[in-house]
């Protein structure tokens, strides 16, 4: 039986669904059903878990909705916590629209071979960037303990942003925000001034933004355009996918733009303490907010690193450092660019 936390109306025909994950930091995963008569959209569908598929059918059951009945799923982004029952209820609703944003469908990994591939590529890279071998092993454990081959959604509608997403009194628009991952979508009704900000942006903590061997280009440099590409909407409601509900977008987002600037200012004083280090080195000198470095778990350190990552390479972008390569051992470096003395 599902206890009334479990599913709160928001607003009249809109209901917040409480979804239990198994990420220690997090705890549970907001899914969202607008509904108007007989039909409905869903946002989010929880981890590919039993407990995870008990919880949201129930809440569902008690709004009077099967899975079979879902006529519309989207999907904000390609990480397990959200994307996690797409495939079960695409099975039970096989008539089911399902959205999601090109690029992260791109990013859609088909088979345990390709996922196999994609963990060694990804730990690799991080051995390129200073990882020492026997972490580098700790972390390859974490991920395969902790991520294994899913179950992957098949969005039959791609989005790009901008379109309209309509039935009965609602219209969600479409809002391309990458950063937090390549695709990642918020919604928005303007009728109720409402914003689905997924993990895009959540009221205390900051999403994860990562450099990765399937995101290179500038992570936090998009994932700040995005930011700065919301200040301006009017949103009186702002519904994350973790955490609790909040009201004033303009606010947390200069509070997430100061704690990056911040971020950004410590790794430059690290950084200025020696000609060049490593992304693994600058990462063990920062400062985080679980925790020392030696405390972090091997999950959270590959994490932390990749966060480290997002801020280098915004930094190598905006050319105030410069990325050093041994061209012996393929080991890459990073170091301040002097300014030119007058
Ligand atoms: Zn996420």
């Amino acid at each position: 039986m599902s206890s009334p936390k479990d599913s709160v109306e928001v607003i009249p025909d809109l209901y917040q669904i409480r979804i239990p994950i198994p990420i220690r930091s997090l705890d549970y995963v907001f899914s969202y059903l607008a509904v108007d008569g007989n039909d409905n959209l869903l946002i989010d569908s929880g981890w590919p878990s039993d407990q995870s598929r008990k919880a949201l059918e129930s809440s569902l059951t008690n709004i009077g909705v099967s899975f079979s009945q879902v006529k519309r799923l989207v999907i904000s982004h390609l990480h397990p916590d959200h994307f996690g029952l797409a495939r079960l209820i695409q099975e039970q609703s096989p008539d089911s629209k399902v959205f999601m944003h090109r690029a992260d469908a791109a990013g859609i990994l088909k088979s345990q071979a390709d996922f196999d591939r994609f963990i060694d590529e990804l730990h690799s890279w991080l051995g390129t960037h200073g990882t020492p071998d026997y972490l580098l092993e700790e972390m390859l454990k974490a991920s395969k303990e902790t991520l294994r081959f899913f179950e992957l959604p098949k969005p039959n509608v791609l989005v790009n942003g901008g379109e309209l997403i309509e039935f009965g009194k609602w219209s969600f628009e479409v809002l391309a925000t990458p950063g937090h991952t390549v695709g990642m979508i918020c919604l928005y009704d303007k009728r109720s001034e409402i914003l689905f900000s997924g993990d895009h942006i959540l009221p205390t903590i900051t999403p994860n933004v990562s450099l990765g061997p399937r995101y290179m280009g500038n992570p936090l440099g998009d994932y700040l355009d995005s930011l700065k590409g919301l200040k301006g909407l009017q949103a009186k409601l702002i519904l994350p996918s973790h955490e609790i509900i909040f009201f004033n977008l303009r606010k947390r987002i200069q509070e997430i733009e100061y704690h990056h600037e911040e971020r950004l200012a410590e790794t430059l004083r690290i950084m200025a303490k020696s000609h060049s280090q490593s992304a693994f080195e600058i990462a063990t000198n920062l400062h985080w907010n679980s925790g020392k470095w030696e405390a972090l778990s091997p999950w959270d350190k590959r994490a932390a690193l990749m966060e480290t990552l997002a801020h280098l390479e915004y930094l190598k972008e905006s050319e105030q450092i410069q990325e050093i390569r041994d061209a012996g051992s393929k080991k890459i470096g990073f170091a301040l660019i002097k300014k030119r003395e007058k």
